[in-house]
């Protein structure tokens, strides 16, 4: 199995994800032209997806979504709440097909779980996804972490999770109150300190690669996230820790 994150940020999210047979995207938070730009760059063409997963309906995740399902027919899998609060931002979708979070999709030989999180959209949730081997957790877009997160995330073999601001940054930084109550709010976006924290409880011997996602390019630093990841977790044995970008898409990793 292998992934690449295509972007990842409040400009734009999208995940790469494939396995022997089929490959999926999670989110697709940039143009339909921009998407295919970034799969190129990695040696992949947007007629390889077979289907196209929805974490919620903020714009920096759905943006592309429409045009990838009008242009290349991909199939658009999201809850009922993502799609009815999405309805204007999707337009019109050629294939759409409904899940209720939680459940377990089958997409060729993938699997694609939904779980639950906390944030301020009708029905957001995280994927993880398994082909069998190795399987990948997503989870970006959260203000707060459950006991359901941590289970559905434990023993992944990949993780990608937000590291989205530095708190102090955060309060000293040039985000009006409001907005900045609104990050920091249970429906907002996780923290450093707070994923630094939920990380330690997600590693184990199987996790090979951790990326730190979302981050907030005002009030968050990829050395602020690292340091905050690196000094949660006493010991990260054979795991690799990357942090994703906004601006271009990261090399495919092998899991
Ligand atoms: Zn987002
Ligand atoms: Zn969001």
């Amino acid at each position: 199995m292998r992934f690449s994150i295509l972007g990842s940020g409040s400009r734009g999210n999208s995940v790469f994800i494939e396995s022997g047979k089929t490959a999926i995207l999670i989110d697709a938070g940039f143009s339909g032209k921009e998407i295919q730009a970034r799969l190129r760059s990695i040696g992949r063409d947007l007629s390889d997806i077979r289907a196209l997963c929805i974490t919620h309906e903020h714009n920096d995740h759905i943006c592309g979504a429409g045009v990838l399902s009008r242009r290349c027919g991909i199939p658009t899998y999201a809850n009922p709440g993502t799609f009815s609060n999405g309805d204007k931002r999707f337009g019109k979708l050629k294939v759409r097909k409904e899940f209720d979070s939680g459940d377990i999709l089958q997409i060729d030989d993938l699997q694609v779980r939904s779980f639950r999180i906390s944030h301020d959209t009708a029905d957001p949730v995280g994927f993880v996804i398994s082909d069998g081997k190795a399987s990948v957790g997503y989870c970006t877009d959260t203000g707060q972490v459950s006991h359901l997160m941590a289970t559905r995330l434990a023993g992944c073999n990949g993780l990608i999770l937000e590291f989205n601001h530095n708190l102090d940054m955060l309060k000293n930084g040039p985000y009006p109150l409001p907005l900045q109550q609104r990050v920091r709010s249970s429906q907002g976006h996780l923290c450093n300190e707070d994923a630094a924290e939920f990380l330690a409880q997600l590693v184990s011997d199987h996790l090979r690669f951790v990326v730190l996602a979302h981050l907030s390019e005002t009030n968050n630093t990829p050395d602020l996230a690292r340091n905050a990841a690196l000094q949660s977790v006493a010991d990260w044995g054979e795991t690799a820790l990357l942090v994703a970008g906004q601006d271009e898409s990261m090399p495919l990793v092998q899991i």
